[in-house]
C-alpha cells in the first residue's frame, strides 16, 4: 500500500473514467508547505493567516507578512496558493488588540466582519498579499461572509489597496483570484447572487455545519449534530457547486469534510473541482477518488440529497463502494 501511495504521489487526481479534481493542503505555518509537498499536493487550498497574528504580542507588519506570503507562494512553483484574510474571533483571540468580551463570539465580530471594522489592519494584509503576489500563483479568498455587501466592502478595499500599489509602481502577479469562503448558511442559500462577485469558492464545512445545525463546534455536548453526510449539509454543498457552474467558477472545500473518505464519493459526484484537507489525508484521497466512477456517483449523490438522515446516506455509500470492488 506504501509503495501505490508513493507512486500516486507524482500524479495527478483523476478519477476512475477520468475526470480530473485537484487535492491540496490546508496549512496553518509557512513550515507546513514542506509536508504539503512531500504529501503530493496539488496546491494550498487554504493558508489559515491567523497564525501569523497568534503566540505574539504585537500586529506582523506588512514586510513580515509578504515575506510569509512570498515563501509559500515561491516553495508552491506556481501551483495554487489560497491565502485566507484574517480569521480572528470565535475560539481564536488576539489579547493584544483588547477586543471586547462577546457572550457568543462565534456569532460575534469574527473574521472579516472584525477586519470590515479595523480596516487599517486589513489594509495592510491586503498590501502584504498583493506585494507577494508576483511570486507564485496567489489567490485571495475571504472568510466568514454573511451578506452580499460584506464581499462588495472587502473587494472595494481590495480594489483601493491595488490601485495605490500601482501607483507606486509595485510589480503585482498577472491574475489574481479572488474568492470567498461559504461558510455562513445565509451564504449557501444566496450562492447564486455571490457567485457573480468571485473566481471561486471554497466551502468552509467546519463552520457551515456549526452554524447550519445551531450547534457548537467546540461543545462536546452537541457533537452528534456534527453530521457533514447529513442531506441538508449535501443539499447545501450541492447547491453552492450548481451556483457556481451556472457562472462558470470552481468550487473547493477546505473543511474537514472535504478528506472525510465517507464524503468524498459525494462531493465527487456533486461536482466538487478542489479538495482541500490535512497534508497527510492527500494521498490516501487520492487513491479512493482513482476508484470511483465520477459519473457513477454523481447519480449516487442525487439519491442520497434525497434521504432522511446522515445514517441512511452513510450506510448507502458503505454499500456502494462494497459493491464496487
Ligand atoms: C471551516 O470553517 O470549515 C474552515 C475551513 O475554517 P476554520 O476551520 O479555520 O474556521
Ligand atoms: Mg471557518
Amino acid at each position: 500500500r506504501k509503495t501505490t501511495l508513493t507512486r500516486l504521489k507524482e500524479q495527478p487526481t483523476a478519477s476512475l473514467d477520468g475526470a480530473r479534481v485537484e487535492l491540496a493542503a490546508n496549512i496553518g505555518r509557512v513550515e507546513d508547505v514542506a509536508k504539503a509537498l512531500v504529501n503530493g499536493a496539488e496546491g494550498i487550498g487554504l493558508f489559515r493567516t491567523e497564525f501569523l497574528y497568534m503566540g505574539r504580542d504585537s500586529l506582523p507588519s506588512e514586510e513580515e507578512q509578504m515575506n510569509s506570503y512570498r515563501v509559500v507562494l515561491e516553495k508552491m512553483e506556481g501551483k495554487p496558493v489560497v491565502i485566507r484574510t484574517l480569521d480572528i474571533g470565535g475560539d481564536k483571540e488576539l489579547p493584544y488588540l483588547n477586543l471586547p468580551k462577546e457572550s457568543n463570539p462565534f456569532l460575534g465580530l469574527r473574521a472579516l466582519r472584525f477586519c470590515l471594522k479595523r480596516e487599517d489592519l486589513f489594509r495592510t494584509q491586503l498590501r502584504a498579499l498583493l506585494r507577494a503576489s508576483r511570486f507564485g500563483n496567489l489567490k485571495i479568498m475571504f472568510p466568514m461572509i454573511a451578506v452580499l455587501d460584506e464581499l462588495l466592502e472587502a473587494k472595494r478595499v481590495l480594489a483601493e489597496e491595488r490601485a495605490k500599489l500601482e501607483a507606486e509602481g509595485v510589480e503585482l502577479g498577472a491574475h489574481i483570484e479572488v474568492g470567498m469562503m461559504i461558510e455562513v448558511p445565509s451564504a449557501a442559500v444566496a450562492a447564486d447572487l455571490f457567485a457573480k462577485e468571485v473566481d471561486f469558492f471554497s466551502i468552509g464545512t467546519n463552520d457551515l455545519i456549526q452554524y447550519t445545525m445551531a450547534a457548537d463546534r467546540m461543545n462536546e455536548s452537541v457533537a452528534y449534530l456534527y453530521q457533514p453526510c447529513h442531506p441538508t449539509i449535501l443539499r447545501l454543498v450541492n447547491m453552492v457547486i450548481r451556483a457556481a457552474e451556472r457562472e462558470g467558477k470552481w468550487v473547493g472545500m477546505c473543511g474537514e469534510m472535504a478528506g472525510d473518505p465517507s464524503a468524498v464519493p459525494l462531493l465527487l459526484g456533486l461536482g466538487l473541482h478542489e479538495f482541500s484537507m490535512s497534508a497527510g489525508s492527500v494521498l490516501p484521497t487520492r487513491e479512493l477518488i482513482a476508484g470511483l466512477s465520477k459519473h457513477e456517483w454523481s447519480r449516487l449523490a442525487e439519491q442520497a440529497l434525497t434521504m432522511r438522515s446522515q445514517e441512511d446516506v452513510l450506510q448507502f455509500v458503505q454499500h456502494q463502494l462494497k459493491g464496487a470492488n
